[in-house]
């Protein structure tokens, strides 16, 4: 089969690329106008452009529209569940589309190698935009090849983001890691409060 597969970044290309393309003839289609902002949407491209260039990849960018990503999450900002599904759905609409106009058999997407990703919603989202498209989804899960997408990519030297793409999860990403920064913190003063407590003691 010929399939469109969807990609959101250089790292998480690599394994589910390797996987699809033991059976099928498979093009690349970047279809991600989530990223926020429009450097980091160029940077990850790029990222992804270089390795599929070395790697004999051919890759179609389809149009970054980041107003037409507010629009599918809007009235859902505040709820990530409906908000990342609705981010899906935009998304793989527009492989599956691209795919159906170019005349690919099938689809498929790279989201699932993320452990963060809602697998599910991904599969339910990939399998309606491919019938709306008259096209197949291909319903992979990878996360068993997170691992391997990881030390590959560290070991490319491939730009690794630290947050999902859009803004919101920019904000959400910064936030936990400033929560972890605070535990840690917090648990480095409590030791050393005990540990002046015994030396006090003694
Ligand atoms: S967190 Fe990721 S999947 Fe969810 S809406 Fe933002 S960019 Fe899309």
């Amino acid at each position: 089969m010929k399939v469109l597969l969807h990609a959101c970044c250089g790292p998480c290309l690599l394994e589910p690329y390797d996987a699809v393309a033991q059976d099928h003839e498979v093009v690349v289609a970047y279809a991600n106008p989530n990223i926020h902002p429009a450097p980091e949407y160029r940077h990850r491209f790029d990222t992804l452009a270089e390795y599929a260039s070395q790697a004999g990849i051919e890759v179609v960018e389809l149009a970054y529209d980041p107003v037409q990503w507010m629009r599918a999450v809007a009235g859902v900002e505040d709820v990530p569940e409906k908000r990342c599904r609705a981010c899906y759905a935009l998304r793989l609409g527009m492989v599956a589309r691209e795919a159906a106009v170019r005349g690919f058999d099938a689809i498929a997407t790279t989201l699932t190698v993320s452990p963060y990703q809602d697998a599910q919603a991904i599969a339910d989202e990939g399998r309606r935009a491919a019938a709306e498209a008259g096209v197949e989804y291909l319903d992979h899960d990878f996360r068993e090849r997170y691992p391997n997408a990881t030390r590959r990519s560290r070991e490319l030297g491939m730009y690794r983001q630290n947050y999902c793409g859009c803004l919101l999860s920019e904000i959400e990403a910064d936030a936990q890691r400033a929560e972890r920064r605070a535990e840690r913190a917090a648990a480095k003063a409590v030791r050393l409060a005990q540990r002046a407590d015994e030396s006090g003691s003694n």
